[in-house]
């Protein structure tokens, strides 16, 4: 997968809140999450591409994409990434 940019490092905004999440498809720094999803892998590739479990946590932006964010488990190690960007409208997210 080809290297994509979800977090802005040193945001000025509210730096001591950690990384900024941005839409990794255009960037935007307004982005809003919905409840996640846990997904069992089972050793068995169920959830992602690892053999473990995973949770994906749907996002959106305020430009109209969507994607998912998605932290995996796989041989004692975790995994970190976006999957299924797309363009897709949302307005429920959590507040
Ligand atoms: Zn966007």
């Amino acid at each position: 997968m080809a290297e994509t940019t979800y977090f802005k490092k040193n945001n000025t905004y509210a730096p001591e809140y950690g990384q900024l999440i941005i839409c990794p498809q255009c960037s935007c720094e307004e982005t809003h999450m919905l409840p996640p999803e846990v997904k069992g892998g089972h050793d068995n590739h169920e959830a992602w591409q690892g053999r473990g479990s995973a949770i994906f946590i749907p996002m959106y932006c305020e430009n109209g994409h969507a994607w998912d964010l998605r932290i995996g488990f796989h041989k004692g190690q975790c995994f970190m990434d976006v999957e299924n960007v797309r363009n897709e409208w949302r307005n429920d997210g959590m507040r």
